[in-house]
């Protein structure tokens, strides 16, 4: 292909992202990717000049007005940024800055994060906002005036009377990622598409045509910058403009800073790398702005940025990459996880070569497939996930993800249940798999806590056939385990006497070893102070679900798992004959109260007091408090908006309690 040919390629692409993002903001591609293009590009345009045009998406502020909004003319135009992308292109930057000057001294820069939202202008005549416009693209942008009055942390007027009477603020607008991951929550329990990011989603609920709709929308903004100003004296540098800015009540990220000289500057990129995951709305990068008006004003402007000012951008956090094979590993319930294994890729500051898809929902959802071009995204220590499917990029002939109805690891049936997303291997502890994710859990550090058995020890176990069963860890002699691979007579004696020390455990940490699936450690914790193990092993549902944290299902597990006749057997085994031993406790329900023998139900909300705390007070009478209604239920307690479960108690004749009965209940 040739350059001019390539040129227009890259024009064309760059020009049809542009669309999806700014226009339908419904993007294809991570930024990561056309960020690439658009560098392609700008550099066959350095090497070419003569193939430089105005139209080109590198001399022009991208994005287009909707037609349906009306137009607003900026007074001055609402610029894009220049990037850096390295600590060298950050120092090439601040060194041109210098030789422009002709001035070697340090430049003083507001450092600030660049927020991944959109820019507004603001405009406020005599305090009061009189318009609100999108940049568009930058000397036409939309009115949006309906729409941005609707955010809360816009001021319509402005305090203090010291500001300009003609003011034009420059500001981002974006969603948390909190009210974004809401958002997207409730699209899909409607069957609504879902925003890709939110960015997108911002920029989507900013141009709603009906402001009712941008009202519910959770956005939030930071003001930057300022554009026209007349009839006041503004402060000189960038940075007091934005201390003046909160003063008028206008919102300013608190992260900005002063900093001087290149090295400050990386320090503060280094740092805000670092926050990036903790902050609850997204940010790209960091922008760097000379902060001196007088120096911005010396150094003016390039076609479509200022040259005071570049945007240093974070690695990318989402990347595309090719899914070259979808594999299901089985973990410590049988569960099945897809696991997309990925052509790798570096993103997040890692190599990716595994993510998950968590479940079969999921690969429905997202219809991941061998041989599709995905995004991949590993934001801070998260572990990666595909987000989507680049679909204009998918092979012909590709085939859904069908779940195996075989166990990869055992070949045994493979069960999903109508009522969960997973699917599961039915061979238990029979499944290698399952054995060895379980005798991980029960040696773990929470668990029964056996010093210097590990992974790899475990694998020889279960692949040499010495271990089925979790109580035949208390039956290895120092031979064989000498024998095996990494152990020696020395550590082989080690390692006894840490199987043997463990014996003497708690019963909160033997309940966390035995795995029952969804008893964490304290779900374990709070059923040892509740119950012997004896109690727990017979106990009914419904009064497991009086333990605190208990819900339905976690009872439906513990009954399911101790109803288990082999499970039962294993138990008696390692406390019998393996010695496995804890001290009993003083038990935290009473055995003996004014409502013993008794069994409640809560239902909507009290006003003296939290469900919890009601649910507690009962068991501190030694009632049993329930969460489901049954004729056996003794009285229903209701508070306001109470729903189904008063006309289920009032169908099967159950008596309902209103709040003030229930507190006469609790004072008699
Ligand atoms: P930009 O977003 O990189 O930089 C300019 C913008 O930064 C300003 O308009 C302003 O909105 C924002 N900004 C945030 N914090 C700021 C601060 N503290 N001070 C000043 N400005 C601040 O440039 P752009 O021209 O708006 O768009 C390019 C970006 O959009 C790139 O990141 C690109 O990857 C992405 N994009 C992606 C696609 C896609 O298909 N994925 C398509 C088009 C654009």
């Amino acid at each position: 292909m040739s350059i001019s040919d390539r040129i227009e390629q890259l024009r064309n692409q760059i020009q049809a992202y542009d669309y999806q993002y700014y226009v339908l903001d419904d993007p294809s591609v991570p930024d990561a990717e056309y960020d690439r293009l658009m560098r392609e590009l700008l550099a066959l345009e350095t090497q070419h000049p003569q193939l430089l045009t105005a139209q080109s998406p590198t001399q022009r502020v991208s994005g287009t007005p909707l037609e349906s909004f009306k137009q607003v003319q900026h007074d001055l135009p609402m610029l894009s940024l220049s990037n850096v992308f390295s600590q060298e292109e950050l120092q090439a930057f601040d060194k041109r800055l210098k030789d422009r000057l002709h001035d070697a001294t340090p430049i003083v820069y507001s450092a600030e994060p660049k927020l991944d939202g959109l820019a507004v202008s603001l405009l406020y005549v005599d305090g009061r906002l009189q318009r609100a416009a999108t940049r568009g693209d930058g000397t036409t942008g939309e009115d949006i005036t309906t729409n941005v009055r609707t955010i809360r942390s816009v001021p319509l007027k402005l305090l203090g009377s010291d500001w300009p009477t003609r003011l034009e603020v420059r500001a981002e607008v974006f969603m948390s990622r909190s009210g974004f991951a809401q958002l997207n929550r409730q699209a899909r329990s409607k069957q609504q598409k879902e925003f890709v990011n939110p960015r997108n989603a911002a920029a989507g609920s900013l141009r709603q045509l009906d402001a009712q709709l941008t009202a519910q929308r959770p956005l939030e903004l930071f003001c930057y910058g300022i554009g026209v100003h007349t009839g006041a004296e503004l402060a000189t540098s960038h940075y007091a403009i934005l201390q003046q800015f909160k003063q008028w009540g206008l919102r300013v990220c608190p992260l900005v800073k002063r900093v001087t000289g290149v090295d400050e500057c990386w320090r503060y990129y280094q740092q805000l790398q670092d926050a990036r995951a903790t902050l609850d709305y997204e940010i790209d990068g960091v922008v760097y702005k000379a902060d001196m008006l007088s120096m911005q004003q010396k150094l003016g402007f390039v076609a479509r940025a200022p040259r005071w000012a570049t945007a240093h951008k974070f690695p990318a956090q989402e990347e595309l990459t090719i899914v070259e094979k979808i594999e299901f590993q089985v973990g410590r319930t049988g569960a099945l996880t897809p696991v997309a294994k990925l052509q790798p890729v570096f993103v997040g500051g890692v190599t990716v070569s595994n993510a998950t898809l968590h479940n079969m929902d999921e690969v429905e959802r997202k219809d991941v497939r061998i041989g599709d071009t995905v995004i991949v995204r590993r934001a801070g220590d998260v572990i990666p996930e595909v987000l989507r499917v680049v679909m204009e990029r998918r092979v012909q002939g590709s085939e859904r993800v069908v779940l195996p109805t075989q166990c990869p690891e055992c070949g045994a049936d493979v069960i999903r249940s109508q009522t969960e997303a997973v699917a599961r291997c039915v061979a238990g502890l029979a499944c290698p798999a399952q054995l060895k994710a379980g005798l991980k859990h029960y040696v773990s550090r929470s668990a029964m806590d056996i010093d210097g058995l590990g992974d790899k020890l475990i694998e020889q176990f279960v692949a040499k056939g010495l271990v089925y069963q979790l109580d035949q860890l208390y039956d290895f002699d120092q031979q064989t385990l000498a024998a095996l691979d990494r152990m020696g007579a020395k550590s082989a004696v080690k390692l006894l006497h840490a199987i043997e020390a463990s014996k003497a455990t708690t019963l909160a940490r033997f309940i966390y070893a035995l795995g029952i699936r969804e008893v964490g450690e304290a779900t374990a914790q709070a059923l040892a102070e509740t119950f012997t193990l004896e109690e727990l092993m017979t106990v009914d549902q419904a009064r497991l679900e009086c333990v605190q944290d208990v819900g339905p299902v976690v009872a439906q597990n513990v009954r399911a798992y101790f109803s288990q006749a082999e499970n039962r057997a294993m138990i008696q085994r390692l406390r019998e004959d393996k010695g496995l031993h804890w001290p009993e406790l003083s038990r935290a329900v009473q055995s003996e109260g004014r409502l013993q023998g008794q069994s409640y139900v809560l239902t909507g909300s009290l006003t003296s007091m939290t469900r919890d705390e009601a649910k507690r007070k009962l068991q501190a009478l030694g009632a049993q408090v329930s969460s489901s209604i049954s004729k056996n239920t003794s009285a229903l307690i209701a508070g306001d908006k109470a729903g189904s479960k008063l006309h289920k108690a009032t169908k099967l004749g159950v008596e309902v309690m209103t709040e003030e009965m229930f507190l006469a209940l609790l004072d008699d």
